[in-house]
């Protein structure tokens, strides 16, 4: 039986489309428990700060698709909000079919992971697990500013030291890409916003919509003085001396380092490689809250969907990309968190300029990169600079954008028009 199957995912969604999902008669289904479910998760908890995902509208919605559209998907949610690992649930064909969808849902970074593989179920078993030991890995031990076990908690930790930090190659590589990027940005895109973004508290705020308890409005002297903290280009990164050395780092006192901007998109790159690495899959469509990725191909031959969420109404699409093989989506929106106070919508993405979020004629952006880091940065980069600023940007970097302006119209590269079809 064809049918359709969306998965919610706060920025696009990804359409396993006409059974794209159930090859061999598998039905389509990969629905998630929402991002609100995390409770007693201390990965999920900390790292919603750093990436500030949708909550819980979204998350309902997504429950309310998986009520229907597949009973049984509802049993994976249970599965996954029980953090239970054994729990992986396969969907393949009854017979075992080598081609068939593997799906398992789970939840890291603060967001809901939802990996399809196709691959034989013993080889989609180990890449589940080995995925979700690479993204609470990059969490813990790499990016989260919550958890003392990560390295840019070791940063932050030593703002101010005359010394500095020690960084690893992959941190180094990391740093310097988002501050060539802030450069290039014109100084939108800041990975030092970390002061402002605790003001702003976004990381508590429960959801889009209504008034949250978690939400305050900072004074404008608070944000003045939080911004003098902020700046990348008073980051310095000096290259290790030889080899065998590490890099370091000094930040200036008070300044802390928030990469929620990338965190997602640079999870993608990796698990790229892992999928990669994995010689027995040979299709695979994973989603990171709003960053997704594509790799491979369908048995069938048939594109990769996803869909770009429409901004005035989340429960529908402005059109969908059609893919083929290894690609890497992001978007950013002023709907993926926010909160309206007075009847003004507070988002999530930060002016570095004023403080204040975002105000540029763009509610969202999709950006399509071979690269997860450049997806990720180059949206909220794009979000912040706007259509034309933005689109010069994008070309820069080699990368295709859409945006959906506040009029409604949408707005695209030239070479995303191949991949686009308008809803
Ligand atoms: P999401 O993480 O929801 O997919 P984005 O990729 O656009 O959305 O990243 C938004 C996050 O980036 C914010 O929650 C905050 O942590 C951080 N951030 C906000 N403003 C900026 C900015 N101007 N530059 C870099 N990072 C930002
Ligand atoms: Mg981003």
């Amino acid at each position: 039986m064809k049918r359709f199957f969306r998965i919610i995912v706060f920025g696009a969604t990804v359409l396993l489309c006409c059974g794209c999902v159930g090859g061999g008669g598998s039905r389509g289904s990969a629905s998630a428990e929402g991002p609100g479910d995390f409770g007693g998760r201390e990965s999920g908890r900390e790292w919603q700060g750093d990436t500030a995902d949708g909550q819980g509208d979204a998350a309902a919605r997504q429950e309310d698709a998986v009520e229907e559209q597949d009973r049984e998907s509802v049993r994976h949610n249970d599965a996954a909000a029980d953090g239970d690992r054994e729990s992986v649930r396969h969907r393949a064909a009854a017979n075992g079919d080598r081609e068939s969808a593997r799906q398992y849902v789970d939840t890291a970074m603060g967001t809901v992971i939802q990996q399809t593989v196709y691959a034989p179920e013993e080889t989609a078993s180990a890449f589940f697990s080995e995925s979700m030991a690479l993204l609470t890995g990059l969490e813990q031990e790499e990016l989260s500013w919550r958890l003392d076990t990560s390295e840019v908690w070791q940063i932050n930790a030593a703002a101010g030291n005359k010394e500095g930090c020690s960084v690893s190659e992959d941190m180094e590589a990391l740093l310097q890409e988002c501050l060539e990027l802030y450069g290039r940005s014109g100084g939108a895109f800041d990975i030092t916003l970390g002061p402002l973004t605790r003001l702003w508290n976004i990381d508590k705020w429960a959801a889009g919509g209504a008034d949250d308890e978690n939400f305050r409005l900072p004074s404008a002297g608070e944000l003045r003085d939080t911004l003098r903290l902020c700046g990348s280009d008073r980051v310095r990164l000096v290259p290790a001396a030889s080899e065998g050395e590490e890099a370091r780092i000094f930040l200036p006192e008070g300044m802390q380092l928030d990469l929620g901007a990338v965190g997602k998109g640079l999870a993608l790159s990796r698990l790229s490689c892992l999928l990669e690495e994995e010689a027995g899959v040979s299709g695979a469509v994973i989603s990171l809250g709003g960053s997704i990725l594509t790799f491979g191909g369908k048995p069938d031959g048939s594109f990769w969907k996803v869909g770009i969420v429409n901004p005035f109404d989340t429960s529908s699409n402005v059109g969908i990309l059609s893919l083929e093989g290894q690609w890497c989506i992001s978007t950013s929106g002023d709907y993926e968190r926010y909160v309206e106070a007075d009847g003004v919508r507070y988002h999530h993405i930060l002016d570095p300029e004023t403080g204040y979020p975002a105000d540029s004629d763009v509610r969202g952006v999709t950006i399509l990169a071979k690269d997860g880091l450049l997806s990720d940065g180059l949206s909220t980069a794009c979000f912040l600079l706007g259509p034309e600023r933005g689109m010069e940007l994008a070309e820069e970097y080699g990368v295709e954008v859409l945006f959906v302006l506040s009029d409604g119209s949408i707005v695209m590269s030239e070479g995303m028009k191949a991949y686009f079809t308008k809803r």
